[in-house]
């Protein structure tokens, strides 16, 4: 039987089984495989691999793996010491768009509190979330690696922490949404962008005690919900002061 040696960089040691961590795992196969296919069945999803490097050169995914060879694959392409470089992971211009998975509604929320473009449904099968990231160049944010590893998929991270608070931070991390933030101009409930509207305009659907207290207000253009500056939108500020330092 063949075999093939894989060091795994980075946050791609999360996917690992605990014995297999920061060390060389011996792979035997005995059918033609593709170092994408080899690598997904140990674990990383395609998605969070930016450079595989065999026998010291870097490879795409679709390269066959022979027996013998020698391969190192990282998250982060900057930690390899080698040129050139396939970079793997596609570059993303201008502000990053979404789609989330039915887990991940609070996070949808506040994604869209900070202004970014973010498909969320409680009901997406796995079909539709991998076929509209890859119509629409979405970043596919899941709790499911098996999505992940579909062959469309070309922008995902898989979601590692469980609080609403923690995802929002590991989300900037990777994707330093501080950069192309603009908070409060999108419909939390819908993905709908907010104009401003005329206090006299909406009175009539006003909470008496909103009406009486409140004078600045944003309208949803496509579900017309209303928006207003009060303990919400404090208790969101702390929120993006927390975590993104805005
Ligand atoms: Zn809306």
């Amino acid at each position: 039987m063949a075999q093939a040696s894989l060091r795994f960089y980075g946050a791609l040691n999360y996917f690992l089984s605990p014995r297999q961590r920061e060390q060389t795992i011996t792979h035997h196969f005995d059918w033609r495989a593709s170092v994408k296919d080899m690598i997904e069945s140990i674990g990383p999803p395609h998605t969070e691999i930016d450079l595989i490097v065999a026998n010291g050169e870097s490879i795409g995914f679709d390269t066959i793996v022979k027996d013998g060879d020698a391969i190192a694959v990282y998250a982060d392409s900057d930690e390899a010491e080698i040129e050139p470089k396939q970079r793997l992971i596609p570059k993303v211009n201008g502000a990053p768009r979404f789609i989330l998975d039915t887990h991940l509604g609070r996070l949808a929320s506040y994604l869209r509190m900070l202004g970014y473009d973010t498909l969320y449904r409680n009901d997406y099968p796995d079909d539709e979330l991998a076929q509209v990231s890859h119509d629409e160049k979405r970043i596919l944010l899941t709790r499911d690696l098996g999505v992940l590893k579909r062959a469309i998929v070309e922008y995902g991270y898989y979601v590692r922490t469980t609080q609403p608070r923690q995802r929002l931070s590991e989300i900037h991390a990777r994707y330093d949404l501080a950069t192309f933030a603009k908070p409060y101009t999108r419909c939390m409930s819908c993905n709908g962008l907010l104009r401003d509207v005329a206090k006299s305009d909406i009175i009539a659907q006003l909470p008496e005690q909103v009406a009486a207290s409140y004078d600045v207000f944003r309208q949803c253009l496509d579900c017309g919900k209303l928006y207003w500056k009060g303990s919400h939108t404090s208790r969101m500020q702390a929120l993006l002061d927390d975590v993104l330092g805005l």
